[in-house]
């Protein structure tokens, strides 16, 4: 069993600051330096990456801004091995040395099977990931162990009785809006974490800014109660006063959001039963409020045949939802998005996104009502 300090903050790196946000791989290195030595010298050290984010060039970035720049026990680092993306048992070899490559390092302090679920089990269980990754961790490539895991608690639960051993840590999503949601169930994930005595990383507390860009009503509730404190904290606060969780993980990319949220870890308060009964009503504000739980993991995207920004829509889809009055300034993005990517309405139903997506969105759907919203009656002209 690791020891760690409990409520370590992680760096994600899942959305680092771009000069040019049609190109994942168009990293603003300067500011991206200026954040992760400020996270730094503000006592954190946990940097986690992945294999597949920013179009499959993160790793390049956290070698550029970070390994490059600092000493290698400075800093612990975590990447993952892209269970969808493999072939067989020498890809894995072949994407692992190619991660060590792309970083610019001996060895990762911690490595996660990425995005654990159903589609992609079996193929682990037939190929023996876990396996893999204990090998080299024996190895000394790898000193943490772990899987980020996107589905229900039973197949945790099957997962952690089988593998359980091998596993030092499991990363979960879980945030107070999906803590009770049947499409994600983050409590009961956690308690199965907590019967297997696993240390819990927490990814998207904020439920990928969903949880910061709140509806009005519910900024209000918040601010009522207090005034100084930023709606990232809340989340931050409630994700790590979970029993069992031991790391939370926030993606920042601009200077403020560095500064706010190690603060929150620097002096962290875990949260109270008062606080709790205005999280629960923000819950039931936001639930009402956003019809697409989309966290704009990208996750869908790589693979569409259309090119369709599934991401981006959804979220404009949520942000005319909550937008009173006859027209907004959705419409014009949806037009802008729309000439450089596949409409909503091009979706040809292959639903390969369907089976990438960690939240198990019917997004095939969600496309139709998206295409209904936009683009019938559109006054504005539409790609060909
Ligand atoms: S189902 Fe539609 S949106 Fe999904 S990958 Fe296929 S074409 Fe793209
Ligand atoms: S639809 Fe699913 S996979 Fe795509 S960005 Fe949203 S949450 Fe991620």
């Amino acid at each position: 069993m690791m020891e760690m300090e409990k409520y370590q903050f992680g760096y994600g790196c899942m959305r680092l600051p771009l000069l040019n946000a049609d190109d994942p791989a168009s990293f603003d290195y300067p500011l991206i330096e200026k954040l992760f030595d400020t996270y730094m010298e503000r006592g954190f050290t946990y940097f986690d990456a992945a294999y597949t984010y920013h179009g499959y060039h993160c790793e390049e970035a956290v070698k550029k801004a970070l390994v490059e720049r600092h000493p290698r026990d400075s800093f612990e680092l975590a990447t993952k091995l892209p269970l969808r993306d493999f072939k067989d048992a020498e890809d894995m070899e072949r994407i692992f040395n190619e991660q060590l490559k792309h970083c610019g390092v001996e060895y990762f302090d911690y490595y996660l099977l990425h995005n654990m679920g159903t589609n992609v089990y079996e193929k682990c269980r037939k190929y023996d990931a876990f396996g893999f990754a204990a090998k080299k961790k024996a190895e000394g490539k790898i000193r943490y162990l772990g899987m980020s895991f996107h589905d229900m608690p039973e197949l945790l639960d099957e997962i952690l009785e089988n593998y359980g051993e091998m596993l030092d840590f499991v990363q979960l999503q879980i945030n107070y809006v999906d803590w009770e949601q049947p499409n994600v169930q983050s409590r009961r994930c956690l308690e199965v974490a907590n019967k297997y005595h696993k240390p819990v990383f927490v990814m998207e507390p904020c439920k990928g800014g969903t949880l910061v860009n709140l509806p009005e009503e519910a900024k209000k509730l918040m601010r009522e109660y207090a005034p100084e404190t930023s709606f990232a904290s809340w989340a931050f606060r409630f994700a790590a006063s979970q029993e069992g969780v031991v790391r939370v993980l926030s993606g920042m990319n601009t200077m403020e959001q560095v500064m706010d949220n190690t603060a929150t870890f620097r002096d962290f308060r875990p949260i109270t039963e008062e606080e709790m009964a205005v999280i629960r009503q923000v819950t039931e504000i936001i639930e009402k409020n956003t019809p697409i739980p989309c966290t704009a993991c990208s996750y869908c995207t790589h693979g569409c045949p259309k090119g369709i920004a599934i991401p981006e829509y959804f979220a404009l889809y949520n942000s005319i939802s909550r937008t009173t009055g006859s027209f907004s300034s959705q419409a014009v993005y949806y037009n802008n998005i729309s000439l450089k990517h596949g409409k909503a309405s091009d979706c040809i139903g292959c639903r390969q996104c369907e089976r990438a997506c960690p939240q198990h969105l019917p997004i095939t759907d969600y496309l139709k009502d998206v295409a209904a919203k936009f683009e019938a009656g559109s006054s504005f002209p539409t790609r060909k």
